[in-house]
């Protein structure tokens, strides 16, 4: 069978294949979404942060340069998408991030030098004015530093609005794509895993981790899954409410953050694990309920309403497979999102359009090229 013909087909119902097909319609193209499942990836796990300044990691500072435009165009995205009518619970209270001992302290105080550095907006308060914002911080803090361009989003609903307005103005095929369809070195649309076939003048890539799998890539995609364990938590209406901004933590050394938001739920995430283990871990479920009484220690009174395990689609360098293979016309690749992929959505979005429509691509893009684990690639 032949489904109809459109100019945009979109592999992967995440966050990612969401914004991208959302952008692609909005712009005036024709967009077809292939998920049997959309948005029960990563997605489904994200707590949702827009953080620029607190999720820089050391040799990631590259990434700066997509992290804070994104961060900058979220407003903008999200305004698009207000006619759905679903809340994508979009808050700009700003993050406070506390250190637990000393070796915390210093790689914070350090990390501040790096943000500041980076005209990231990182201060450091005292703990006094931290708990005058947080009167739930806990006694075991001894540093605080405030993240104010730090915001968030609840991912599901977000998803959810851009669902609504692909049902509205595009078209969700349920299926799963088995591959990618040739003329000669051009893309002429996706395989479904039933043998039809989905025509389009442009074919993206971006069904996170399981992208891979596809048959017909013009080049290996190096992606592993990177598991985490997250929690939502439902807070008392006695303790309501918890808290009012993101409350991060390094507690001896490891990381750990609550997200709160509006239905007066609170998302205690996340672990990070590479070992093969794709349901929720025992473990890390004790490590983030541990760690995150160091911060607040109400936390052990709230209510568990849900553990949950996604992977992280991970790259060798952390950074997204982003854009256009040579030999490959119309194809797209979006994909490697890792911790970022929230964050990062309407900046992808509006840039794999931009290829699609021919636009010259930013220098910066090159370092995200799909192809640059082959063979040969610098
Ligand atoms: C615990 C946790 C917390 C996180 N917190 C944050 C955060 O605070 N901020 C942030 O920016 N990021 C966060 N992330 C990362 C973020 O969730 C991911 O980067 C993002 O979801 C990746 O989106 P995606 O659309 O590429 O992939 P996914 O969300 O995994 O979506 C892939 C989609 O592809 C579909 N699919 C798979 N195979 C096929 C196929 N063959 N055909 C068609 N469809 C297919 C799946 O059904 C799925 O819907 C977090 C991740 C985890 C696990």
């Amino acid at each position: 069978m032949v489904e109809k013909h459109v100019d945009v087909a979109v592999i992967g119902g995440g966050i990612i294949g969401l914004g991208i097909a959302w952008e692609a319609i909005r712009r005036g193209h024709s967009v077809a979404l292939v998920d049997p499942d959309p948005a029960t990836g990563a997605t489904q796990a994200a707590a949702g942060m827009i953080a620029p300044a607190s999720e820089l990691h050391y040799r990631e500072e590259h990434l700066l340069e997509l992290t804070v435009d994104s961060a900058c165009r979220y407003p903008e995205f999200l305004s698009s998408l207000a006619w759905t009518g679903i809340d994508p619970g979009y808050r700009k209270t700003g993050t406070l991030v506390l250190a637990i001992d000393g070796a915390d302290r210093t790689a914070l105080a350090d990390l501040r030098d790096v943000q500041t550095h980076h005209s990231l907006s990182v201060e450091q308060v005292s703990l006094r004015e931290a708990r005058r914002s947080e009167p739930m911080i806990g006694p075991a803090a001894t540093a605080a530093f405030s993240a104010p361009d730090d915001h968030q989003v609840d991912p599901r609903k977000l998803a959810a609005a851009l669902l609504a307005a692909l049902g509205e103005r595009g078209r969700l095929v349920r299926a799963r794509a088995s591959g990618l369809e040739y003329d000669g070195r051009r893309v002429t649309g996706a395989i479904l895993e039933d043998g039809s076939f989905l025509p389009a003048r442009h074919t993206v890539v971006a069904n996170g981790l399981a992208a891979a799998q596809l048959a017909g890539l013009p080049c290996r995609l190096p992606l592993r899954p990177i598991y985490g364990d997250i929690l939502r938590l439902r807070v008392p209406a006695a303790l309501q409410p918890l808290l009012s901004h993101t409350v991060r933590g390094l507690v001896r050394g490891t990381a750990v953050y609550l997200v709160p938001r509006a239905d007066g739920t609170v998302v205690l995430g996340a672990t990070m694990r590479e070992d093969g283990n794709s349901g929720v871990s025992a473990g890390g479920v004790y490590q983030l309920l541990r760690d995150a009484r160091q911060l607040v220690p109400a936390v052990a009174e709230l209510e568990l309403e849900e553990a949950l395990c996604r992977a992280r689609p991970g790259t060798p360098d952390n950074a997204p497979l982003l854009g256009v293979v040579p030999g490959a016309d119309g194809l797209i690749i979006a994909t490697g999102f890792f911790r970022h992929g929230v964050l990062l959505t309407p900046v992808a979005a509006a840039l794999c359009v931009d290829l699609l429509e021919g636009k010259p691509c930013p220098p910066g893009l090159e370092r995200y090229r799909p192809d640059r684990f082959e063979e040969g690639q610098a």
